[in-house]
């Protein structure tokens, strides 16, 4: 008999009530009984945000709301500053190459601390309209701290944009109090979702840069969304039964609390963290930046990284991220957002035991779950 868990940085597992939700029958997009609905959504999604500006919702993977980003605050010629430590940083770079954007990109050392100091450098001598940012840094499993780069572009002219596909209900981000002009986040993530929304925040900061763009755009045009937005609409067919799961994950993350959701999230990645140093591994990312929402763990000498995933999944049905890009094959990467809990982490630790010990790689048993209950217990 087979069961299957998934442990992934998205897609998620979905809770019960996001399938129930998902099952319900088709309705009509264009009809008060949706906008009703979507009206729910604008409510939830500003206290996930935690803004009062309007986010609005794009039938795209995350990836399209960070090409809305894009295409609507920029135009052919600009520039754009690029904080990129990882995979994802670097998507910023190649979406704002594909648009014409100049990137001028600070580079961060995969896994270690970003240095405010070269951001401050940066702007100080750059034209630069936009400072682009990761909240959650998926490939390598580093949390920026937002908060200290939102007070730095605060006082700039420039305007904030942050990926938080894989942080958004995860870990902490105070859209408003901080003051980040633009969040994108995907469906598949910390929201318990399938795949297939995108959500954009924006500030009125960043209207005043979307107003000024000549970027050609047309189904990302944010303009548009903001004038079907004030009937409560959307320009064009919105993914009606993902908006209604949509309202099922909401209600659970505010019947949680945002602040519990940030707990546990920070919580399973501490046992997970704890776990692998007592089992004797070390962990890709330093300690001062830490994912809350992804925990990546080098592999060690010895170890065949690509066959110690793929055996997890193919023959005990537990899914983990292997390594991306440079890391593929040297890491594994263990999520601890949305619907997972305590438990669902200590089942795919006793996996990762038994495989490693299967692979000749030495450690006492059970070390690693004892570490990750002990942290539990807490
Ligand atoms: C998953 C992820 C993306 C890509 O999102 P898609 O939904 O696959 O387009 C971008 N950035 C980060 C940080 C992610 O974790």
């Amino acid at each position: 008999m087979r069961k299957n868990y998934l442990l992934t940085p998205g897609p998620t597992p979905l809770p019960p009530q996001v399938c129930e939700a998902l099952a319900k029958p088709i309705i009509h997009h264009r009809t008060p009984q949706f906008q009703a609905i979507l009206k729910e959504a604008a409510e939830g999604l500003k206290y996930v945000f935690q803004t009062k500006s309007e986010v609005f919702i794009l039938s795209s993977s995350g990836t399209g709301a960070m090409e809305a980003a894009v295409a609507n605050l920029l135009t052919s010629g600009d520039s754009a500053i690029i904080i990129e430590g990882g995979k994802f940083g670097e998507r910023w770079t190649e979406l704002c190459q594909a648009y014409g954007i100049k990137p001028e990109v600070i580079k961060v050392v995969w896994g270690r601390v970003f240095n405010i100091e070269e951001l401050k450098d940066k702007l100080k001598a750059s034209q630069a309209k936009v400072v682009f940012a990761t909240l959650c840094e998926t490939s390598t499993g580093v949390d920026f701290d937002i908060k200290a780069i939102a007070h730095v572009v605060k006082n700039s002219a420039a305007v904030l944009a942050v990926d938080a596909i894989s942080g958004l209900g995860v870990v902490d981000l105070k859209t408003d109090e901080w003051g980040v002009d633009i969040v994108v986040s995907g469906s598949q993530k910390g929201l318990m979702l399938p795949p297939g929304l995108g959500f954009i925040s924006v500030s009125e900061k960043a209207w005043k840069l979307i107003n000024q763009s000549r970027t050609p755009r047309y189904y990302f045009d944010l303009r548009l969304a903001k004038k079907a937005w004030e009937q409560t609409d959307t320009p064009f067919t919105t993914s009606v039964s993902l908006v209604v799961a949509l309202n099922a994950a909401l209600k659970m993350i505010k019947d949680d609390g945002l602040e519990n959701v940030f707990k546990r999230c920070s919580k399973l990645a501490q046992g997970i963290r704890s776990a692998a140093k007592a089992l004797g591994l070390k962990l890709f990312a330093d300690e001062g930046c830490s994912s809350r929402a992804i925990t990546a763990v080098n592999v060690p000498v010895g170890v065949d990284g690509e066959k110690l995933v793929k055996t997890m999944r193919d023959v005990h049905g537990i899914t983990i991220a292997g390594g991306q890009a440079e890391l593929k094959g040297k890491a594994f990467r263990i999520a601890s957002m949305g619907y997972l809990n305590e438990f669902d982490i200590i089942l795919a630790l006793s996996c990762l035991e038994k495989v490693l010990h299967q692979m000749g790689y030495k450690f006492e048993l059970g070390s690693g779950l004892k570490a990750a209950q002990e942290v539990f217990l807490t």
